[in-house]
């Protein structure tokens, strides 16, 4: 897929046909013909396109919108296709085999080919009004604090603009007449470099607590700086974020932390106070001079992964976990030996199992994920015993190398002598020869009993 970034952006940035100065509120319709942006069919999925074209021959409106327009708008690749369209989820399910219905809250149709998914949501509509009808209560739902329990209310591509997140999100394209719909004033916001919440923000983050970490991602992803009213709101209602289900809240961790941008992301968070309720365990034990090793610890994780995504590399959120809770899993480790008088590996057992059983209450991070996170943990304690027999087995366990990764930042961190010696002679032994490793072996000079 081919994008012309420079044409379009400059097309599309001196555009003289925005005028409105009524950010966000309901304004007339801004459309920009085809000559006037250079948003390409070439550029769009060819699946996200044979829905498209299907749902116009059955005679449903259907449009590109979300992150698929914005961020060719701004010459990027975008990470995936979002379509919206006035055809049912019911509807869409009877016009595609391949498509299964997803989510209570907010129902989607997942249109499946292979690898891809192209989601396709119908328009959405108010509801304050008809959430009053008892009709509709199980298609729009709002609990005490203001939260959108669910939002199926559909209604027309007018009402759907104001319903998304931000300005910049909610601009439509039509592949029909290749135009460019703007109800909402995105297209200026995406000219002037604004992340702008659509509506109140106070209302908009109370319905839904995620918007405000969303603001916060593009905001860093996209290099915009958010707009005043946007971001005002954010610190006093950070404590929403309590209250998102573990499901959805690892999910958008992921994104936040592990999508190239993990660092900057990382201390906006912190900035508006959204870092601690996301991660209450780690956050307590932030320094006011930010120089713990649990913060020194985040910055070079966030900072690495940064790096291997830039360069193609895999990550693995088992890492990214188990580096941020490594400093809270020790202290947890030594105030349970203290205090029921445990060895040292027993207290070590028992604190990663209640260390993760709290994190996995508010986050529902997979087993196999919080498995891969205990092998890297329980590795650290096995790199520093360096058992004569079971070094060549310490190498094969298939996270030999995350452990190992591990050992080398935290001696990055501590300075301390003995873990730098045994970081060094790790990363010495595996690059070395069988029969050099086996010298190594004999002649540990050593204190073989570290205690991590
Ligand atoms: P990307 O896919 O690149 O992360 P995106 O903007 O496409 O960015 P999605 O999560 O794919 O984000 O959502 C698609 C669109 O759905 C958004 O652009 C926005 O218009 C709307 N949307 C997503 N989440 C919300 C939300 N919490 N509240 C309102 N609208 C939302
Ligand atoms: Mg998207």
């Amino acid at each position: 897929m081919f994008i012309r970034v420079s044409n379009f952006c400059r097309k599309i940035l001196n555009f003289e046909k925005i005028t409105t100065p009524n950010i966000s509120k309901i304004c007339p319709v801004v459309t920009i013909a085809h000559k006037s942006h250079n948003i390409s069919h070439q550029d769009i999925s060819d699946n996200a396109l044979k829905v498209l074209y299907r749902l116009h021959k059955f005679g449903y409106e259907a449009y590109l919108v979300g992150g698929g327009v914005r961020d060719l708008l701004l010459g990027k690749q975008p990470k995936d296709f979002d379509i919206t369209t006035n055809a049912t989820p019911e509807q869409m399910r009877k016009l595609f085999r391949n498509c299964r219905l997803v989510g209570r809250r907010f129902r989607l149709a997942h249109v499946m080919f292979g690898e891809e998914t192209i989601e396709v949501a119908t328009f959405r509509g108010h509801h304050a009004v008809e959430n009053k009808n008892k009709k509709n209560h199980n298609l729009s739902q709002y609990a005490h604090n203001g939260m959108l329990l669910r939002d199926n209310i559909f209604g027309s591509i007018e009402d759907d603009a104001q319903r998304r997140d931000l300005t910049i999100n909610s601009l439509y394209y039509n592949i029909i007449d290749c135009t460019v719909r703007d109800y909402i004033g995105g297209l200026r916001d995406l000219k002037t470099g604004i992340i702008r919440m659509i509506g109140n923000a106070e209302t908009r983050y109370r319905e839904d607590p995620v918007r405000m970490l969303r603001v916060i991602r593009f905001s860093v992803k996209l290099g915009m700086g958010i707009a005043p009213e946007t971001q005002n709101p954010i610190p006093q209602l950070a404590a929403l974020l309590y209250d998102i289900p573990p499901a959805r809240l690892f999910e958008e961790i992921l994104k936040l932390l592990q999508a190239g941008h993990g660092y900057n992301t990382y201390l906006k968070l912190c900035k508006y106070q959204l870092f601690k309720p996301l991660f209450p365990m780690i956050a307590k034990y932030f320094a006011t001079n930010h120089n713990s090793n649990v913060e020194k610890m985040i910055q070079l994780v966030l900072i690495t992964t940064d790096t291997r995504i830039q360069n193609q590399m895999r990550v693995n959120p088992a890492f990214l976990f188990a580096a941020m809770y490594w400093y809270p899993q020790l202290e947890a480790t030594s105030i349970i030996s203290t205090k029921n008088n445990l060895s040292y590996y027993d207290a070590f057992v028992l604190s990663m199992n209640d260390i993760l059983e709290k994190i996995t209450r508010s986050l529902a991070i997979p087993k196999r994920i919080t498995n891969l996170i205990r092998d890297i943990w329980h590795l650290q304690l096995r790199l520093a015993r360096r058992n004569n027999k079971r070094i060549f087995i310490i190498m094969e366990h298939p996270s030999f190398r995350a452990a190992y990764n591990l050992l080398e930042m935290r001696a990055n961190i501590e300075h301390d002598h003995d873990l730098t010696h045994l970081s060094m002679w790790w990363q010495e032994f595996q690059i070395s020869s069988l029969p050099k490793q086996k010298i190594m072996i004999k002649t540990l000079d050593y204190p073989i009993e570290r205690k991590i």
